[in-house]
């Protein structure tokens, strides 16, 4: 039974490989395609082989006003979003819904809007995950996240505890690692700059030491090193103004929901769907994620959008629900472009070919941990 350490690295870019000097002699590097979305379903589907309509979800939140956990308070949003004029009340008020604990968090969504959304995704390495997935395995450790505390120094913290497992047990049995360092960092410093060019180097020591102290308990075992998706930097924004142009979203309306690089509108009406869908396609730098798409890769469900837009490499929605202001890097764009693939390296030759699907990755750790 080959055991395995499975070290994953949230958002390093295939092409960002280069400057990692030990992960880059791995013998086999493939491009890790990703899907359109984000590490929601991208990490899911690493560990479950699921589309998101297999697996239920797609993004963290879905048009859902039935089973909104804000329908409760539907008649006091409108209230409360009075608080939205000024920025640091409009914080305090998202803090006290957060703190209700119906949801992981509101982010920017627009308080009024709240009870037509249900937080319906949470990725296989969030404690909210009640799927089945490889970490279940019963020989299987996984060192995630929420079992740490959140700083600086966490992934440092979460390496040392992964190593002295390997080190100090006779056998340590497989282990998955979650690092999640380096897209932080280029979501705010961006992709290239000093600190993530450091964070790179780190994340290869991390990923040296590991493989070396596993390698040395098991000879024959086996090493993944995968990432879910790429980056790249912003350097254009887009400002919509659906509300002006088509009033305040409701279910006799319209509503949608947007987020850096993804837009999803919802409507009854077919007439208001293509009004806006007009408005939507003469925008620079956005497109529209077309019906064949969304069948080939599983996000066909009419939760997820009547339409759903993306917006090209580089450019981003600002403001969005995802936050009011732009981000130095992002990811989340259409997988076409070759900055969104992400890295699946493995201590095996001709594991798998130049580039693969994250069912491709499950495939290959289910294979082990079912021998
Ligand atoms: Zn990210």
């Amino acid at each position: 039974m080959p055991r395995t350490l499975t070290i994953f690295i949230d958002g390093v870019p295939f092409d960002q490989l280069e400057r990692m000097a030990f992960a880059n002699e791995f013998k086999t590097r493939a491009r890790l395609v990703p899907i359109l979305g984000y590490s929601v379903n991208c990490q899911t589907m690493l560990f479950t082989g699921k589309t998101p309509d297999e697996i239920g979800f797609w993004c963290e939140w879905e048009y859902d006003p039935e089973r909104s956990p804000f329908r409760r308070i539907r008649a006091l949003l409108p209230v409360l979003a009075l608080a939205e004029a000024w920025y640091p009340t409009k914080r305090v008020v998202h803090k006290v819904l957060d703190r209700l604990g119906w949801v992981s968090s509101t982010k920017n969504i627009p308080i009024r809007y709240l009870a037509y959304f249900n937080q319906t995704g949470h990725s296989v390495f969030d404690r909210g995950f009640d799927g089945e997935s490889l970490l279940d395995h019963p020989d299987m450790t996984s060192f995630l996240h929420w079992q740490f505390e959140n700083n600086h120094q966490r992934d440092e913290v979460m390496f040392r505890a992964a190593l002295e497992k390997i080190q100090s047990e006779d056998d340590p049995g497989h282990i998955t690692l979650m690092l999640a360092g380096i897209d932080h960092c280029s979501h705010w410093e961006g992709v290239g700059s000093e600190p993530y060019n450091e964070l790179l180097v780190e994340n290869d020591r991390y990923i040296r030491e590991l493989t070396n102290a596993y390698l040395g308990k098991y000879p024959d075992g086996q090493v993944f090193v995968i990432s879910d998706h790429g980056m790249s930097n912003i350097e254009h924004h887009i400002e919509l103004d659906l509300e002006a142009r088509f009033g305040r979203p409701s279910p006799q309306n319209y509503t949608y929901f947007s987020e850096g690089t993804l837009l999803r509108v919802w409507s009854e009406s077919e007439t208001r769907l293509a009004e806006i869908a007009e408005y939507l396609d003469g925008i620079h730098g956005l497109r529209p994620f077309s019906d064949r798409e969304r069948a080939e890769q599983g996000i066909t469900r009419r939760a997820c959008g009547d339409l759903i837009y993306y917006t090209d490499d580089h450019y981003q929605l600002v403001p969005s629900f995802w936050g009011p202001k732009p981000s130095v890097g992002m990811h989340g764009h259409h997988p076409s472009n070759r900055t969104q693939h992400g890295i699946c390296l493995s201590t095996r030759s001709e594991e798998f070919g130049e580039e693969i699907g994250a069912k491709q990755f499950y495939a290959a750790l289910a294979e082990c941990l079912a021998e």
